[in-house]
């Protein structure tokens, strides 16, 4: 793919996930002096890549699911500028596991936090009634065949399978994305490529597996081309949130990416300002992060993520104490 165009997928991707700010960290020096005309020596710079901060190798390997070829896990094919290591707490190798290099990364002393602030509220404490056979499901079984001759809006005409969600059914932590990509489609399993195997490491970094939380996405079909959910689609789905959430009653929501988060929490609001309060989703704690394929593709964002994720995880066991 041509530097241009690179870039142009770069910074699309920024917009979609509420960047306002740019930091050119997914090009080279001479790859961007060469894309704005500057010549080096009386020549055109030659286009050098620099190696991306997670290797492909570090989200393969200790899960044995195949990589997935969707548009969310297109993203790590535009490399990073690896991050300066810092002499204090020197970086892991760069086949370390995830969880052991986001281990290492928080090991840097850093200010207490101030507590969490309290955010949006979404519908009320004492539930919703969701009309009809939704409604009327009484556990997740159910509720999944429901999802699968589902007709509410068109997008299982081009879907292969319905992805209703999968985990523990009475999970304390559960796990909000935005809609299924295409391997999530082929396979009918929500985060199924690397974002999904990165989202398994990442658990794992606060002891958590993939069988202990349920995971599941706001839409259950997949928008054709991997194009961002239409309103209508959210509404359309709306009720098996509800009640997924309902049947399972987590102790804490965390959402993964703008636009779940956004869905979820019936909001425009970027996930900058979205990120680090306490929201409610029906009485329940909801905490934004950033989805594992942003992740994937700005290793800046690690540190956010952990600590995210570190205060869903605080929230799970202070609710369980
Ligand atoms: S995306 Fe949701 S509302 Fe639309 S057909 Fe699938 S299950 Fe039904």
């Amino acid at each position: 793919m041509k530097a241009e165009d690179l870039l142009r997928r770069y910074l699309e991707q920024r917009r979609e996930m509420g960047e306002t700010e740019l930091v050119l960290d997914g090009l080279s020096v001479d790859e961007v002096m060469k894309l704005v005309g500057i010549k080096r020596g009386g020549r055109a710079a030659p286009v050098e890549r620099a190696r991306p901060l997670i290797a492909e190798s570090d989200i393969r390997g200790s899960v044995g699911e195949p990589a997935s070829s969707g548009w969310r896990d297109a993203l790590p094919a535009v490399p990073a500028v690896p991050e300066a290591p810092s002499a204090a707490t020197p970086r892991p190798p760069r086949s370390a596991p995830f969880a052991e290099q986001v281990a290492a990364e928080v090991a840097t002393p850093s200010a207490p936090k101030a507590p969490a602030a309290p955010g949006l509220v979404v519908g009320s404490a004492d539930g919703e009634r969701i009309p009809g056979e939704i409604g009327a499901a009484t556990d997740l079984v159910q509720l999944a065949e429901l999802i699968r001759r589902c007709t509410r809006c068109d997008l299982y005409k081009t879907a292969t399978n319905a992805v209703p969600g999968e985990g523990n059914p009475h999970a304390g932590f559960m796990c909000v994305g935005e809609a299924p990509g295409a391997q999530e489609d082929a396979t009918g399993r929500p985060f199924y490529g690397q974002a999904g195997l990165l989202l398994t490491k990442i658990l794992q970094a606060v002891n958590l597996s993939r069988e202990e939380v349920f995971i599941l996405n706001v839409l259950k079909h997949r928008p054709p081309g991997n194009r961002n959910p239409l309103p209508e689609e959210v509404s359309a789905c709306r009720p098996y949130l509800v009640r997924q959430v309902a049947l399972v009653a987590p102790k804490v929501i965390l959402a993964l990416g703008t636009f779940a988060a956004q869905s979820l929490l019936e909001t425009k609001l970027s996930i900058g300002k979205l990120r680090g309060s306490v929201h409610r989703y029906h009485g329940i704690p909801v905490i934004v992060t950033y989805h594992p394929a942003a992740l994937l593709r700005n290793p800046a964002w690690k540190r956010p993520t952990w600590e995210d994720v570190q205060l869903a995880r605080r929230i799970l066991d202070g609710a369980s104490a």
